[in-house]
C-alpha cells in the first residue's frame, strides 16, 4: 500500500504545481477573480477526481492547462480562466448548470454551457455540425466561448499522441475542416499555424518529419544571413529614436509544405523561409507615419519590389490584421520579405480576435470582427436552416475574404468574396431583395448575377410587382439571400397551393372520404414530398383531382386503390412513374413492358428498395395498394417477394431507349483527403460525366471516408461508365451500386 499513497502524493503535487504555475500567469486579479479560480479549482479537482486522461495523467491536469493557455497565450482574463476550469464539468461529471450558476453565476454558467457538447442521445443526422453550431450561437454572445473552444481543442491537439490512430485522425479531420480556418478568421495567427503543423503531423508524417528536419539543418545558415541583412539596418533604425526589435522569423512547416506543393519546387530551391519582422513601439497616432518611415529606411539600404509591397496599415486584412510588407533584394540577390509594424499591430496579428478586445474603442473605421459577428447572427437567425446547411453556409460565407462595396450614399458594405448584386440587394433589406427589379453598378446596369468587385458602387432598383423565383438561387451566394429567396418560394408555393387544397376538399367531401386520411393516401401513392406539393400541382393545373383519383375506390370512407387489372382504361391515363412529385412528359417516359403489354396500361413505380435502370434485369409485383412496383431481379427483398408471393410476380422487360432518367445510388470509399473530396466527386459527376446528383451523403472516420451518391442516368451502361471513372479517381478505394 504505500506505494500506491506516494503515487496519489506525487500526483498531488504535479496537480498543485500545474495549478501554482497557472496563477502565476494571472496579473494583478483582485480579490473577487482570485476567490472564484479557487473556487473553479477546488470544484473541478473534485468533480474529475475519478477521471483520467488516455495519457494515464489525472483528468483535472488538462482543464487546468486549457485554463493556463487562456491566460498565458490568448491573453485572457479571470471570467474565462473560471470557465476554462468548468469546462468539461457538466459534459463529463454529475455537476450541473444550475450548481454552476449558483455558485459562479448565470455569465459563467452560460459560458460553461456553451462549451458543453449536446447530449449525445440528440438526434441528428451530424452531430458534429449541431455542436458547432451551438458554438456558434453562443459565441455570438460571448466571444469567450470560441476562444476557450480554441484553447481546449489546442491542448487536445498537443497531446493527441496518446490517442489510438483512427481517433488521432478524425480529431485532426476535425481541427482543419474548421478550427484551423476558424483560427485564421479570428486572426489566431499563432493558434492556426500550431493547428495546421499539428494537423500535418498526422496526416503527412513523412513530409512534415522531412522538412522540420531540413530546416534545421539549415538553421544556421538561416540565421547567418538574417544577420547579415539586419546590420545595415541598425544604425538607420537607431536614428528614429523609438524603441524596436528586429528579426527573423521562420516559416512554420505546413507553409513550407504548401509552397512545395503549389510552386512543385523541392524543398532546397525555397528561399523565402523566412521573414524580417520589424516591430515598433509607438503610439497610436504616430503609427503610420513611423511605419512609412521604417519603410523608406529599408528601401534606402534594400532595393525594393514595388509589386510586392502590400499596406494592411491603411486598408487592415478582414480579420483585422495590420501590417506593412514589403520584399527587397538582399545580400547575394535574395529577396527577403520585410515585415513592419508595430506592437499595437504585432499583438492583433497574433493574438488577433483575444487582443482586439483589448484595443477595442482605439481603431476607427468599422469594427471587423463585430461587422463578423453580425453576420454570424445573422446565418443563425435562418429559422430552417439545419446544422449542415449552417456549417456550409459558414463556411462559404464566413471563412472567406471579403469584397467592400459601396451605397449610392457611399456608406461602406462589406460582403463575402463571390457575392452578388442581388446578394447586395438581400443585404440591404429582404424587402429590396424580394422585389429587386435592376441594380446598376457605378451607373451602369448589371445583371443581378453580377458578381461584385472592390469599390463598386451600387445602387438597386426596385418594383413593387417583383417578387423571387427559383432561378433566382443561382444568382447569389450568401446564405442570407438563400434562404430568404427558399423561404420566399415555399410561402408562394402554399399560397398558390390553397386552391388546389379547397378543389380537392370539396371532391373528398362529396365522395365522403375523411379529408386527412385521403390526402395521406394520394401523397403516398403519387410519391409526393409533401401535402403542399400536391396542392401546388393541383392548383397549378399539372393534375386534375379525377385524375389523380383514378386508381382509388372508396371504402369505409377511406380511398383504397383498385387492383391494377381491373382499372377501366377508356383512353391511356398517364403513369406516374417518378418518386418525386415531378412528373415525367411523355417524350422521357421510359418504354417498359409487363407481361408483353405496354407498362403504361397499368399504374406502376420503380421500386425504391433497388431503383433499377434501363438496362437492369427487372420483374414487376404486384403490390396489395400502390400498383406495380417494378424491382431489380437481383433486389435484396426479391428472394423474398418471389418466394413468398410467386403469384403476383409477372415479367417485365426494356423496351426501346428512350431519354428517360433513372436513380441510381452508388457507395463510393476512399482514404479521406479532406473537405475537397465531395468537391471532387461531385466535379466528376456533374461537370466532366454532366449528370445530375440528387443526393450526396459523406461520412466517415479514422481517415475513411463513405459515402452514398444519388445520381439520375439514362441506362446501365452509362451507370458503368460512373462507376469505373469514380474508381480511377485518387483515394478512391471501392465504387459500387447499392444493391
Ligand atoms: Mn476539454
Amino acid at each position: 500500500m504505500p506505494e500506491v499513497i506516494s503515487q496519489q502524493e506525487e500526483e498531488k503535487r504535479l496537480i498543485q504545481r500545474a495549478y501554482r504555475q497557472l496563477l502565476r500567469t494571472i496579473k494583478n486579479p483582485d480579490e473577487q477573480d482570485s476567490q472564484n479560480i479557487r473556487n473553479a479549482y477546488e470544484l473541478a479537482v473534485q468533480a474529475h477526481s475519478q477521471q483520467r486522461r488516455k495519457t494515464g495523467e489525472p483528468y483535472i491536469l488538462h482543464p487546468i492547462e486549457v485554463a493556463r493557455i487562456c491566460a498565458e497565450e490568448l491573453g485572457l482574463g479571470p471570467t474565462a480562466i473560471v470557465c476554462a476550469l468548468l469546462h468539461d464539468v457538466v459534459e463529463d461529471t454529475d455537476v450541473t448548470l444550475a450548481q454552476l450558476e449558483e455558485t459562479f453565476g448565470e455569465r459563467i454558467a452560460r459560458i460553461v454551457d456553451g462549451l458543453t457538447k449536446l447530449d449525445s442521445s440528440y438526434n441528428s443526422e451530424s452531430p458534429q455540425a449541431e455542436n458547432f453550431k451551438k458554438v456558434l450561437s453562443t459565441l455570438v454572445d460571448d466571444v469567450r466561448v470560441i476562444l476557450i473552444k480554441m484553447a481546449d481543442r489546442l491542448h487536445n491537439m498537443r497531446t493527441i499522441g496518446s490517442m489510438p490512430r483512427h481517433k488521432q485522425l478524425k480529431i485532426a479531420a476535425e481541427t482543419s475542416y474548421i478550427y484551423a480556418p476558424l483560427a485564421h478568421r479570428l486572426g489566431l495567427y499563432a493558434v492556426k499555424t500550431e493547428f495546421q503543423d499539428l494537423c500535418m503531423k498526422i496526416t503527412d508524417p513523412e513530409p512534415y518529419f522531412e522538412i522540420a528536419r531540413k530546416l534545421q539543418e539549415t538553421k544556421k545558415d538561416r540565421e547567418r544571413y538574417i544577420n547579415e541583412f539586419i546590420k545595415p539596418l541598425i544604425k538607420h533604425l537607431d536614428s528614429i529614436n523609438l524603441p524596436y526589435e528586429v528579426f527573423g522569423r521562420p516559416k512554420s512547416i505546413f507553409s513550407v509544405w504548401n509552397k512545395i506543393k503549389t510552386k512543385q519546387v523541392p524543398f532546397e530551391e525555397i528561399f523565402d523561409l523566412f521573414a524580417v519582422r520589424i516591430i515598433v513601439d509607438v503610439e497610436k497616432v504616430r503609427e503610420k507615419s513611423i511605419c512609412w518611415q521604417i519603410y523608406s529606411v529599408v528601401t534606402d539600404v534594400f532595393k525594393p519590389i514595388p509589386e510586392r509591397l502590400k499596406d494592411w496599415i491603411t486598408t487592415p486584412k478582414s480579420n483585422g490584421y495590420e501590417s506593412l510588407h514589403t520584399t527587397v533584394i538582399g545580400p547575394g540577390g535574395r529577396f527577403v520579405e520585410v515585415q513592419i509594424r508595430t506592437v499595437r499591430m504585432n499583438e492583433i496579428a497574433e493574438r488577433g480576435f483575444a487582443a482586439h478586445w483589448k484595443y477595442k474603442g482605439l481603431s476607427d473605421g468599422p469594427d471587423v470582427y463585430e461587422v463578423w459577428l453580425d453576420g454570424v447572427r445573422e446565418l443563425l437567425d435562418y429559422p430552417n436552416s439545419d446544422a449542415l446547411e449552417f456549417l456550409s453556409d459558414f463556411k462559404t460565407n464566413l471563412f472567406n475574404e471579403e469584397v467592400y462595396v459601396y451605397t449610392p450614399k457611399g456608406d461602406m458594405k462589406m460582403l463575402p468574396k463571390g457575392a452578388t448584386a442581388l446578394d447586395f440587394a438581400f443585404s440591404i433589406h429582404t424587402d429590396i431583395g424580394y422585389h429587386c427589379t435592376a441594380v446598376k453598378i457605378n451607373n451602369r446596369l448589371v445583371p443581378l448575377g453580377y458578381k461584385l468587385k472592390n469599390g463598386d458602387q451600387i445602387q438597386v432598383q426596385t418594383g413593387s410587382k417583383q417578387k423571387p423565383n427559383e432561378g433566382w438561387l443561382k444568382f447569389v451566394v450568401t446564405g442570407k439571400a438563400r434562404s430568404k429567396i427558399r423561404s420566399a418560394m415555399k410561402e408562394e408555393r402554399r399560397k398558390q397551393g390553397t386552391l388546389g387544397k379547397e378543389a380537392l376538399e370539396r371532391k373528398l367531401k362529396n365522395m365522403k372520404v375523411e379529408f386527412d386520411l385521403g390526402v395521406e393516401a394520394l401523397v403516398k401513392h403519387f410519391n409526393y414530398n409533401s401535402h403542399v406539393d400536391l396542392y401546388f400541382d393541383l392548383a397549378t393545373d399539372k393534375v386534375h383531382v379525377s385524375e389523380l383519383l383514378k386508381p382509388f375506390q372508396v371504402l369505409g370512407g377511406r380511398l383504397v386503390l383498385i387492383p391494377p387489372k381491373l382499372v377501366e382504361i377508356p383512353e391511356v391515363p398517364e403513369p406516374v412513374v417518378e418518386k418525386s412529385s415531378k412528373r415525367r412528359d411523355k417524350t422521357n417516359k421510359p418504354k417498359l413492358l409487363v407481361g408483353g403489354e405496354s407498362a403504361d396500361n397499368y399504374s406502376y413505380s420503380f421500386a425504391s428498395c433497388c431503383n433499377p435502370v434501363q438496362g437492369d434485369h427487372i420483374f414487376a409485383f404486384l403490390t396489395m395498394n400502390s400498383g406495380l412496383k417494378i424491382h431489380r431481379a437481383n433486389c435484396p427483398n426479391a428472394m423474398h417477394l418471389m418466394a413468398n408471393y410467386g403469384y403476383r410476380i409477372m415479367k417485365a422487360e426494356w423496351g426501346a431507349q428512350t431519354n428517360s432518367t433513372f436513380v441510381a445510388d452508388l457507395k463510393i470509399t476512399g482514404i479521406d483527403s479532406g473537405p475537397g473530396m465531395i468537391q471532387r466527386l461531385s466535379h466528376e459527376i456533374s461537370t466532366n460525366l454532366g449528370l445530375n446528383i440528387r443526393a450526396f451523403n459523406i461520412g466517415g472516420d479514422a481517415g475513411y471516408f463513405e459515402g452514398q451518391i444519388s445520381l439520375l442516368v439514362q441506362n446501365t451502361d452509362q451507370l458503368s461508365q460512373v462507376i469505373q471513372t469514380l474508381k480511377n479517381l485518387d483515394n478512391v478505394s471501392t465504387v459500387s451500386r447499392v444493391e
